[in-house]
């Protein structure tokens, strides 16, 4: 599977970092075997000093800002169907898809799958006591990144290069990887999993 690469860069001085996405690169292990995919996303660690991936904890905000996409896509839905004209038999309408149909169709169920995961993951986390962690280092002081809104157009951050002083930026890059490398399990404390 293919992930998206984005690069970070400070205004002030020359550091570059390339960071990629990693999906369905890290998981929480259950007792019963079961594996929740993690939530990831990149984060400054003050122990590694340097861009590194870590957890990201499920949250009520995060859920209500899924939800609300949902919500507002469903709308969009709504909107577009009432534009169908009314007279038309109903075969017609499924022989003629109307234009944008199929596209928001799978975009909702997209959501829909998102939405339940990120339930399910924080049920599952509900019990959480420690903090996110670095998953380089292990360690929990880190501060979270966040990734680019808008594809080709470099962001700066109101987040600081420690050491530095300069503003970070972020910009998504055209590079793809493979994903190669082994699923990296955790226990719902974020701690490797080991067995026994
Ligand atoms: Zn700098
Ligand atoms: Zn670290």
């Amino acid at each position: 599977m293919a992930s998206a690469h984005y690069v970070f860069a400070c205004i002030d001085c020359d550091l570059q970092r390339s960071y990629a996405s990693t999906a369905n690169q890290y998981a929480y292990q259950l007792m019963d075997g079961q594996q929740l995919p993690m939530l990831t996303g990149p984060s400054w660690c003050a122990d590694c000093r340097n861009l590194c991936p870590a957890e990201r904890l499920p949250s009520a905000e995060g859920e209500a800002a899924l939800l609300k996409t949902l919500l507002c896509l469903r709308l969009d839905m709504a909107n577009l169907l009432k534009e169908v004209p009314k007279k038309r038999p109903w075969w017609q309408f499924y022989a003629k898809p109307v234009n944008g149909l199929n596209p928001l169709e799978s975009q909702i169920s997209q959501q829909e799958q998102q939405l339940d995961a990120y339930r399910t993951l924080r049920a599952a986390l509900a019990e959480r006591a420690s903090p996110a962690h670095c998953l380089i280092c292990g360690g929990t002081d880190h501060q979270p990144l966040p990734l680019p809104t808008k594809p080709n157009h470099p962001e700066v951050l109101s987040v600081t290069h420690p050491g530095c002083g300069g503003l970070l930026t972020v910009q998504t890059s055209k590079q793809r990887t493979q994903k190669v490398g082994q699923k990296k399990v955790f226990d719902l404390e974020g701690r490797p999993f080991r067995n026994r």
